[in-house]
């Protein structure tokens, strides 16, 4: 095959991948089409990635296989990881993303300096700025979630002077080396000063914000593989690198509209640290807790039922359960619908993939904004491992550390029954003043056990 017609079936090639990424952008946003975005994603990634393997510029195709052979030893056992650590997992992957574009840069570099021009030499001295900086906030990232690194935000004085001047110096390298790309003595500097930043990026930010700092990391990578696209003249790269980048920084502020918080609050506000001397003061009201016996009484004598799940669900897996409960329910000619807070649980979607893996038909899946006026007709609300997401404390209290984030305001509705194992705070580490109002019943139990003994009394096996 000439090596004209051989480039344009790859070229033909990167278009469909290009138009399969698009799609599963597209089916990602509905949890009834997100399968589908899912395949699209990974066979357009898939074609992309045979295509250019089939360039005439491969020759050699020994360290190719070596290295799939040692990215499916790695890649293998982060895709096992259970749900709840999807969000280190994804920290993970973009670590690795980041490292990959960094690399490639570094290794073009070296391949054409000194015959390089001054625009090249801006495409990759950002690409390695931003895949270095991305490679070491990612891993600071996921060890924050995996809790090997301390959660709380790491400040000291003058911390953002030593950040922004860190980052200063990657910027005047960089420049140095655009007006002279030859030396070479300078770029290794250029690398280490990226990767501290990039420590010094993410340590000052608090454990309950790095699902947000993941998705603007993600962006961050993206962009990095854009920029490679254009150094190495790739179109899907360019393509893929700006729909990864853009979709992370919009998912980035739909999470800090969700939480209330802008982005300079993340980044800058150490959200974190309120938080625990929050928790540390002891409670002196008391309150209501039920049985099973009697939770499945109130649920079996409603008529209008609001299940609202949150990140104790997902730790119990208990969706199953829950599925059982939404059937007893609905065959008794009860109406449940579920309330799903955008940020319930540890990562965007985290809700609607738990139910829709218990087959949950998807339009019982209510958004905040489409069941919040539905909770005054609401006899029964029943919350499962939520805590946050319910707490009125966002509206009324001024102090909060959470206050003016949106919330599914169940207090509305007759009855609010909480299943959690104690009265421990939810993410924020801050007390729920919902637990102590005279209509909430707290069921203590682990959201499996708990849910399970609710289902055996409805169905008359309790006894
Ligand atoms: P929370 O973290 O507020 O509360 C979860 C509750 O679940 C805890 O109070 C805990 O209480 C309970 N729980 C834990 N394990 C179990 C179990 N096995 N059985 C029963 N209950 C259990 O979760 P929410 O979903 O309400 O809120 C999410 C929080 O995460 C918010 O603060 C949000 O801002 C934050 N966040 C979410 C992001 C996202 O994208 N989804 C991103 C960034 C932050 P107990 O220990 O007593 O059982």
């Amino acid at each position: 095959m000439n090596h004209i017609l051989q480039q344009q079936l790859i070229d033909l090639a990167y278009i469909v991948a290009i138009v399969l990424f698009i799609l599963a952008l597209k089916w990602l946003s509905s949890p009834a089409t997100a399968r589908h975005g899912v395949f699209a994603g990974e066979f357009g990634a898939a074609l992309a990635v045979i295509a250019t393997l089939c360039d005439y510029q491969v020759i050699e195709y020994k360290w190719i296989i070596v290295a799939l052979v040692v990215g499916a030893i790695v890649g293998i056992p982060l895709g096992l990881v259970p749900m709840t650590a999807v969000p280190q997992r994804t920290a993970m992957s973009h670590a690795f993303g980041a490292l990959a574009a960094a690399m490639i840069g570094i290794a073009e570099y070296y391949v054409r300096v000194p015959n390089i021009s001054k625009f090249e030499m801006v495409e990759i001295a950002l690409e390695v700025i931003i895949g270095s900086l991305s490679l070491t906030g990612s891993l600071i990232a996921a060890g924050k979630l995996q809790e090997v690194l301390p959660q709380r935000p790491i400040t000291y004085k003058g911390q953002n002077i030593v950040s922004l001047s860190v980052l200063g110096a990657a910027i005047v390298i960089a420049i140095w080396l655009m007006i002279h790309p030859g030396a070479r003595q300078l770029f290794p500097a250029m690398i280490v000063v990226s990767l501290v930043f990039g420590v010094l990026l993410v340590t000052p930010i608090g454990g309950a914000d790095m699902p947000t700092v993941i998705s603007l990391l993600n962006s961050y990578v993206g962009l990095s593989a854009a920029l490679l696209g254009f150094v190495l003249n790739n179109k899907v790269l360019v393509v893929a690198g700006a729909l990864d980048g853009s979709s992370g920084f919009i998912l980035s502020v739909i999470m800090c509209k969700a939480m209330n918080r802008s982005f300079t609050n993340v980044m800058f506000g150490a959200f974190g640290q309120v938080q625990a001397s929050a928790a540390a003061v002891k409670e002196e009201r008391t309150v209501r807790s039920a049985t099973a016996e009697e939770a499945a009484a109130i649920l079996g004598a409603a008529s209008k039922v609001a299940i609202v799940p949150g990140y104790g669900m997902a730790v119990a897996q208990a969706q199953h359960k829950v599925r059982e409960l939404f059937d007893i329910l609905t065959k008794k000619g009860i109406d449940v619908k579920f309330g799903i807070h955008p940020v319930a649980g540890r990562m965007p979607g985290h809700m609607n993939v738990l139910l829709a893996e218990a087959d949950i038909p998807y339009d019982r899946l209510m958004d905040m904004d489409a069941i919040n006026p539905e909770f005054p007709q609401t006899d029964v609300v029943l919350i499962i491992g939520a805590n946050d997401v319910t707490n009125p404390a966002a509206k009324t209290d001024q102090g909060s550390p959470i206050y003016g984030m949106p919330i599914l305001e169940v207090d509305k509705a007759r009855t609010v029954m909480v299943i959690k194992r104690s009265m421990s705070p939810g993410f924020a580490g801050i007390a729920n003043p919902l637990y102590y109002e005279d209509k909430t019943l707290m069921l203590f139990g682990d959201a499996k056990g708990f849910v399970g003994d609710i289902v055996r009394e409805l169905t008359g096996g309790g006894h």
